[in-house]
């Protein structure tokens, strides 16, 4: 859809009390401020509000809302449906709404709604204190956390969104309310695993733990060696302390000194174990991988920052992605998982993960509304490529592998590792007992669904 031309007056009338930035279409910022992590998504907004305040944000919701636009909400710009955007809408970009505030002695962090996981890492490492984020440092904390948040070490502290100790937010209607454990319960119950739907957060306060050490050892194999690397991940896991973390994976070998010739360029099998402790602690955890010579290793004791950072996946490819939670991982699973990483686009940033629940993932502290955190498993296609002319091959690789799976699945998926597949899914995604519950919340805080470029929750 072609953007709406606005009125001229109208918009004087928003930049004038707007402390951020206005950009419409014509403006010479406009294609780099409406592009996303995910090149497949071209979409033209008609105003794109550049927020750096509360007020700017609530303006921006009134202005789109007045006018009958479609409304977006973009943090870190990392929706591989492309949720953060809209053609011929508003998006209420938060991006300049990132400062963090550590309170080292309350450990907590006030993020700002448009903070990204290197913004909340920065800042959270010069105190050795630590909270679950996601594997890269470009992803929102806002869509992160929102969405219920997966990442290295949440197997030892549980998924981001169990360190929320308050949010808030600016309303459909523009007003700007707040929700804690014992402020608005329903909200903030709601706030754990239904993302953007109630409102826009423009700040977040996340509980923080002690991290004195942390470790991560990356070990490859060529491709073939899979089935048992894997077999032996699943008995390493099925009695490793809560302190690992990490993933197996297939992907491209990365030309890196620790990785042999013969494997960079080619499709390689790792396994990714991060440790929530020194390094003479993980080396114990890793023995049963090391014997099986790796033929790349590279095992090192460093800031939990620096390994966030040193894992980003590039932007600007073509993306398509998946998830599906398991029950159960046997051998026939094993194979086949395995057998199906043959189809991946190589070379390729692509990835075909696996990642480990259990430990603090699967202590819930509370009912919310994340069904997912009770499968042990969770098999994630992870798309990234160049070439349009291999779109097909990398859908359908994803889509393989969720069929494959499928007999093992749990049910219940992962917002945040998918893009649109249906309302199905969404249903997956939160329980279908939480979703009489959710509604009620949306019908509270958006009954006319104003927030609804998301896995949405209908109102009613
Ligand atoms: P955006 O595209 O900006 O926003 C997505 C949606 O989130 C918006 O439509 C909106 O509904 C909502 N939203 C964002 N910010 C706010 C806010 N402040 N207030 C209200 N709603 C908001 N997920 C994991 O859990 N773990 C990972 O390790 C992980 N790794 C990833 C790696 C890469 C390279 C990518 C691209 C994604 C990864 N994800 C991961 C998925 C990621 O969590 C989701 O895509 C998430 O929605 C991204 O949030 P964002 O703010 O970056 O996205």
């Amino acid at each position: 859809m072609a953007p709406h031309v606005l009125d001229g007056a109208a918009l004087d009338a928003l930049r004038s009390g707007f402390a951020g930035e206005v950009v419409v279409p014509g403006d010479p910022s406009y294609d780099e401020t409406r592009t996303l992590f995910n090149a497949m998504i071209d979409r033209r907004p008609s105003l794109i509000a550049l927020c750096e305040t509360v007020d700017d944000v609530a303006a921006a919701i009134r202005f789109g809302r007045d006018r009958g636009l479609e409304i977006a909400v973009r943090g870190g710009g990392h929706s591989v449906a492309g949720m953060s955007l809209t053609d011929g809408g508003v998006v209420v970009d938060l991006r300049r709404m990132h400062a963090v505030v550590v309170d080292p002695r309350a450990r907590t962090a006030r993020v700002g709604g448009g903070a990204t996981m290197s913004h909340l890492d920065r800042a959270t490492q010069p105190y050795e204190l630590a909270t679950t984020g996601g594997r890269v440092s470009t992803t929102g904390v806002g869509g992160f956390a929102l969405g219920g948040g997966s990442g290295w070490l949440e197997r030892k502290f549980g998924p981001a969104c169990d360190s929320l100790v308050e949010a808030e937010l600016v309303t459909a209607d523009g007003t700007l309310v707040r929700a804690a454990e014992n402020e608005d319960p329903e909200l903030f119950w709601a706030l754990h695993g239904g993302g953007g739907n109630f409102g826009v957060a423009t700040s977040l306060t996340l509980r923080l733990h002690p991290l004195p050490a942390f470790t991560m050892a990356l070990l490859l194999w060529p491709a073939e060696a899979g089935p048992e690397v894997l077999r032996t991940y699943r008995t390493l896991l099925a009695s490793a302390p809560d302190e690992v973390g990490g993933a197996m994976l297939f992907l491209t070998g990365p030309p890196e000194e620790f990785v042999p010739e013969h494997l960079v360029g080619a499709l390689a099998c790792a396994v990714l174990v991060t440790y929530a402790g020194t390094e003479a602690g993980a080396r114990e955890v890793l023995e049963p991988l090391l014997a099986l010579g790796p033929e790349g290793r590279l095992v090192m004791e460093l800031p939990y920052a620096d390994l966030q950072s040193m894992l980003d996946d590039p932007p600007g490819y073509r993306n398509y992605w998946s998830a599906e939670y398991l029950d159960h991982f046997p051998d026939e699973a094993v194979d086949r998982f395995c057998a199906r990483a043959r189809d991946m686009v190589v070379p390729s940033p692509s990835q075909q993960v696996l990642f480990p629940a259990g430990g603090a993932v699967a202590r819930a502290p509370a009912d919310y509304p994340i069904p997912w955190r009770r499968s042990p498993w969770v098999v994630h296609p992870f798309g990234l490529w160049a070439d349009p002319a291999d779109d097909r091959r990398a859908r359908q690789w994803a889509h393989d592998i969720r069929d494959d799976m499928r007999q093992w699945s749990s049910g219940a998926v992962y917002l945040n590792f998918i893009g649109d597949e249906g309302s199905g899914r969404v249903v997956a995604g939160l329980g279908a007992h939480n979703l009489g519950r959710l509604a009620r919340v949306k019908t509270a805080y958006d009954p006319d669904n104003v927030f609804r470029l998301n896995h949405n929750i209908e109102p009613g």
